[in-house]
């Protein structure tokens, strides 16, 4: 049997059969991923999520070289919000029908453990039906410093105040040579850290996602072992506890105006997309894959649907993060997520952050609106 027909027919795949695949042509790798995709998940459909960022506070004591988004406390656009604003802003998530925050910031060492489980009680307390995905790795991290307390501990609290799960923020490459280089970010959580920090969510049957961001200037072989990382988690998540990562989404290092412009390579789309096809081919213990139209752009993001993703992302309403550093988008409505699919010619599904499905929307009469 080929490479190509067994990556094609969904096998596990070795290192060294994954840095082969690298070295073929384009689209035929894509052809075998659209394959394993059309496999393992509904074939006429792509999903997508209704949903908002919040980014609680920009301050943060970490100082990653590609950060775009962070300040010192002094800083005169440093801030916090209050739970008063962040309540407004689930409030206007719920008014269009969202059903998920994803919820991120600076690793603040000038916030109190308490001031995080009062947010979720107060949250929870007046939105009820709104699930909340908050803090990644990094953000736990600072938690434990701040309290003395185990990840576990942590998130045993978290969880108990209303906690849902964690986003997979952080992920970027997970092997430290790359993540620790002096031009990336040394202070970064390292790769076992975000590894068991995730596992201990899982274990709490908390929501997880992986994320992984190409353009470091790491090689191929390193790419691999980042992505044989998480396939390995996954396997130890789903024989523990039954609870793995739910999605994988990856994208490219964005350096405008960010301390890393000019000491990263990046990586351009047809990296990416490469990328995305060998995700879905190596990460064979994962079911939804993610297109990033907010780095990529709609056209490259609708290309993805046929490299392995099957999902759209969400659409955000808000995200201050990866466009500081020059995002092509910060965020979308549920009518132009539709519009993509649809044109992809897929028929579009809104789904939960569990991946259930909410709605099957109707594209004729959501289009036939006028943009809001
Ligand atoms: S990426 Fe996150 S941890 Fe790094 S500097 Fe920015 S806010 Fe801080």
């Amino acid at each position: 049997m080929s490479l190509l027909a067994k990556a094609a027919s969904g096998r596990r795949l070795s290192a060294q059969e994954a840095l082969s695949l690298l070295e073929l042509p384009l689209f035929d790798v894509a052809a075998a991923a659209h394959e394993v995709r059309l496999a393992r998940t509904d074939p006429r459909t792509v999903s997508y999520l209704i949903d908002r960022n919040i980014n609680y506070s920009n301050v943060c004591n970490v100082g990653c070289s590609f950060c775009g988004f962070y300040r010192t406390r002094r800083q005169a656009d440093a801030y916090t919000l209050t739970y008063e604003q962040i309540a407004q802003k689930v409030a206007e998530l719920e008014a269009i029908g969202g059903t998920r925050i994803l919820m991120q910031g600076g690793v603040n060492p000038y916030l109190e453990f308490d001031w995080y489980l009062g947010l979720l009680q107060y949250l929870k307390a007046y939105h009820p039906a709104v699930r909340i995905e908050a803090f990644s790795p990094e953000e736990i991290r600072g938690m434990t410093r701040l309290t003395g307390m185990t990840a576990s501990e942590v998130l045993v609290a978290l969880k108990g105040a209303g906690l849902d799960g964690l986003p997979g923020g952080g992920g970027e490459i997970l092997v430290d040579d790359v993540r620790h280089a002096s031009h990336v970010a040394p202070a970064r959580v390292s790769t076992g850290e975000w590894l068991q920090i995730m596992a201990d969510a899982q274990d709490l049957g908390l929501y997880t996602t992986a994320t992984m961001v190409i353009g470091f200037g790491e090689t191929p072989e390193q790419r691999v072992e980042s992505l044989l990382n998480l396939r390995d988690a996954q396997d130890r998540a789903l024989a523990t506890h039954g609870n793995g990562y739910s999605a994988f989404i990856s994208w490219t290092l964005q350096t405008q105006g960010v301390r890393i412009h000019g000491h990263a390579p990046g990586a351009d789309a047809h990296e990416y997309l490469r990328n995305v096809a060998l995700s879905r081919l190596l990460l064979d213990n994962f079911v939804n894959f993610q297109a990033s139209w907010p780095t990529m752009g709609y056209k490259v993001a609708q290309t993805a649907l046929f490299f392995g993703c099957n999902d759209f992302g969400s659409t955000m309403m808000e995200e201050n993060v990866v466009s500081q550093a020059g995002a092509t988008h910060s965020s979308t409505s549920e009518r132009e997520i539709v519009r993509q699919i649809v044109d992809a010619g897929f028929s579009p599904v809104q789904r939960d952050s569990l991946y259930n499905v909410v709605a099957r929307p109707d594209p004729t009469s959501l289009l036939s609106q006028p943009a809001a």
